[in-house]
């Protein structure tokens, strides 16, 4: 199997390539170039998430020099419980993805990359830059999966005053390897500031650059195998599809969903929950793209004004047509956040994030035939990350995972730069 770029490049490349590149030379993202088609008999006595994975993934691999290591890789990333649990039988269930190092999705996709990237370094002289831009969990997941890693340096950019400060801590508690960097700007800036090394010719002879944020295809692969897990698990039992509500910024969770699908997943409806950045559902209502700035809003890591990965999306979807029948999208306020936080502790007593939550409101507000179907929907992060809005909704603590706990104790360390290339280069190695 091989990816080409989005914008029409024919220079075809392996994955493992894709990942090591991440973005394609002329700005475009990596799709891949065929889409395999499975039955849900083809996952028979495949039981575990990373079993799954490898069968799923391993089309995508297939001619790469890693094609013998997916196995073990998809082992090593997927180490960790993705349970679907429900809350109302055969109607609704969460999609629990925080049960990971760093208490969020961003976990699986950044530790499947890490295990790649790890087996593609072989022994190269200079060291290979991994830029972060993050809006909150994903640097703390690339961190925590590069912690350590021989040859590799990861370079995080993060917003400054726009990240929870348990979030800053987990972008800063890390060994030499981790450069954490709080930049004067948005998320928008920090991502605008890594295409902007990408697309510096010169800046990418004098250093090797790679990157891992959601536009890497070794992010998105991994991602597909918790959909086709739970989707999997639900169909066994009863030969229904089971449907999903994602909290949705930048659309790698949600694309990987979406391809899962198309890749002959027993999934039916998906439907994107977004906070008060309304560039999808704007585009959804009137046919026009119009990306803009972020807006900050109490589900922080969804702040994303420009999504990147619309762009596949658009390859899938050309017309606006197409992509209202695939999926629905729904913006959700803050306001409606701070009352689902309340609104399902009371029904459930389950304490929720406020991404999560933006799930919640969706699937509230289904029409009644929808609302008959069984939805999974999917928790993003941990409530225990965003303690400070959500201890005071609900007037408790919110009990503190291991894992969390243990981050929280390291010495954290950061710089303050500019939204700059001048302020960046001189953290490159
Ligand atoms: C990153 C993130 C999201 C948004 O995911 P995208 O893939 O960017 O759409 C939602 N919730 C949490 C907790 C996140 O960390």
């Amino acid at each position: 199997m091989r990816f080409h770029s989005t914008r029409g490049n024919p220079e075809s490349i392996t994955a493992s390539e894709a990942i090591n590149r991440g973005l394609a030379p002329d700005g475009g993202l990596y799709i891949p170039e065929a889409w395999p088609a499975f039955q849900p008999e083809d996952f028979d006595g495949l039981n575990t998430v990373a079993e799954v994975a490898n069968r799923l993934i391993a089309p995508f691999f297939a001619g790469d020099p890693l094609e013998n290591d997916l196995a073990e890789i998809c082992h090593q990333a997927l180490n960790f419980p993705i349970p679907t649990r429900w809350l109302e039988s055969d109607r609704l269930a969460m999609l629990e993805l925080f049960h990971g190092p760093t208490a969020a999705f961003k976990d699986v996709g950044a530790r499947f990359l890490a295990a790649c990237m790890q087996r593609l370094q072989g022994d190269a002289a200079k060291p290979l830059n991994i830029l972060v831009a993050t809006s909150g969990d994903t640097g703390g997941a690339v961190a925590a999966a590069f912690d350590g890693v021989p040859g590799i340096r990861v370079v995080v950019l993060y917003p400054k005053g726009l990240v929870s400060p348990r979030q800053e801590h987990q972008l800063c508690c890390w060994g030499e390897n981790i450069v954490s960097l709080r930049v004067a700007g948005r998320f928008d800036d920090c991502q605008a500031l890594v295409k902007q090394a990408f697309n510096d010719g010169a800046l990418r002879e004098q250093f090797r650059l790679s990157s891992a944020n959601s536009i890497s295809i070794g992010r998105l692969l991994p991602q597909m195998s918790y959909y086709a897990h739970s989707s999997l698990q639900y169909w066994r039992e009863t030969g229904k599809r089971l449907n999903y509500i994602i909290p949705t910024g930048n659309v790698g969770n949600s694309l990987a969903c979406i391809w899962a699908r198309k890749l002959g997943l027993p999934i039916g409806e998906i439907r994107l929950a977004t906070n008060a950045n309304r560039t999808i559902p704007d585009y959804l209502q009137s046919g026009e793209w119009q990306p803009r700035e972020s807006v900050a809003t109490l589900a922080s890591a969804m702040d994303v004004g420009a999504p990147s990965n619309m762009e596949r999306l658009f390859h899938l979807h050309p017309q606006v047509d197409s992509l209202r029948q695939a999926i629905a999208v729904q913006s959700v306020s803050d306001e409606e956040i701070r009352q689902e936080i309340q609104r399902v502790w009371q029904r459930w007593q389950e304490m929720i994030c406020p991404h999560t939550a933006t799930a919640f409101k969706v699937w509230e507000d289904l029409p009644d035939d929808l609302r008959q179907l069984p939805w999974n929907l999917v928790a993003t992060a941990h409530a225990a990350k965003f303690d400070s809005i959500v201890e005071p909704l609900l007037g408790r603590q919110v009990p503190l995972p291991a894992a969390l706990a243990d981050i929280l104790e390291r010495p954290a360390r950061r710089h303050d730069i500019a939204p700059t290339l001048e302020a960046l280069v001189p953290f490159l190695a």
